[in-house]
């Protein structure tokens, strides 16, 4: 057996299977979770692989750490999206946040992380965890001057997630920051998606002084190769002043600093002026 994504109507992602261990229509979208070989268990949310046992700590390590060590007091930080609970679990275990709140608009995805991925959800029962079920683009409008950090780990830009890509939304989150404060996005993939990078930095631009774009290499992303947008009131992110307590796998200080050095050809795609 196997499972497939279609990253493009001509191109799939494909691994073997073992065993399905959930299929699940939810209020929001389709809900897999799927044993597989190479990767271990796997998410999938509308057939797109979400995250994997084997590979999850790459994405949920780069599309955290990079703001927390970049910002001197990251003590709130707000994650929309990201119910599988991996970018919340980076997030309370760093030593400088006081609080992590996430707010994921789809219940099942909570309960199919505690059911199949504990080293994900474990981060749900952290005594600096604080778990909402809400829609991010309503919740962010009741927020003012709140957060040091706002990341959202969202689904690409379809159904629910639509507007979470919109400069209106950056505005929102923006006001729902504090003065100092800095927003991460996952932006796609720039082989596949280079449109999306170019609305989110445009977007990100449009509410922010400082706007940067950094990658990540994530084999079950398409193409392996992802980005992180992020916009910042004030400090530089690519500056390391922080440093998680625990040994990543992923991300160290210089591979933080390096994330930021784009190949050309992203640097076409965010700065086609130039
Ligand atoms: N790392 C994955 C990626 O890059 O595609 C994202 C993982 S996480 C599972 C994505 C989550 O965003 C999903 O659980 C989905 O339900 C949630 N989501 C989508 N739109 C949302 C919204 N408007 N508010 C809150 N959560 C939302």
């Amino acid at each position: 057996m196997w499972v497939t994504e279609y990253q493009t109507p001509s191109l799939g992602f494909s691994c073997k299977a073992t065993e399905t261990l959930r299929t699940e229509q939810t209020r929001f979208q389709h809900l897999a979770v799927v044993a597989t070989e190479q990767f271990g268990k796997m998410l999938l949310l509308d057939g797109m692989v979400m995250t994997t046992d084997q590979d999850e700590f790459v994405y949920h390590e780069m599309i955290t750490q990079v703001a927390l060590n970049s910002h001197p007091a990251p003590r709130q930080v707000l994650i929309i999206g990201g119910g599988d609970g991996g970018a919340l679990r980076e997030v309370v275990e760093h030593p400088e946040v006081e609080e992590g709140t996430l707010v994921e608009i789809d219940e099942r995805v909570i309960a199919a992380s505690k059911d199949f991925f504990p080293q994900l959800s474990c981060s749900f029962d952290h005594p600096k965890s604080r778990i909402i079920v809400d829609d991010g683009i309503h919740y962010i409008k009741q927020q003012s001057n709140r957060f040091d950090i706002v990341i959202i780990d969202s689904t690409e830009p379809v159904g629910p997630a639509v507007e979470l890509f919109s400069s209106s939304f950056y505005k929102n989150v923006y006001a729902a920051l504090k003065e100092d404060g800095m927003l991460v996005v996952q932006s796609e993939s720039p082989f596949i998606n280079p449109d999306v990078i170019k609305m989110a930095f445009d977007g990100v631009g449009q509410a922010f002084p400082l706007t940067k774009l950094y990658l990540a290499s994530v084999p079950t992303y398409p193409s392996g190769l992802w980005s992180f947008t992020i916009g910042s009131k004030g400090y530089d992110p690519e500056k390391v002043i922080n440093h998680p307590d625990k040994a990543c796998r992923y991300y160290t200080p210089e591979l933080h600093q390096a994330a930021f050095k784009l190949p050309a050809f992203v640097e076409q795609i965010i700065r086609p002026e130039k």
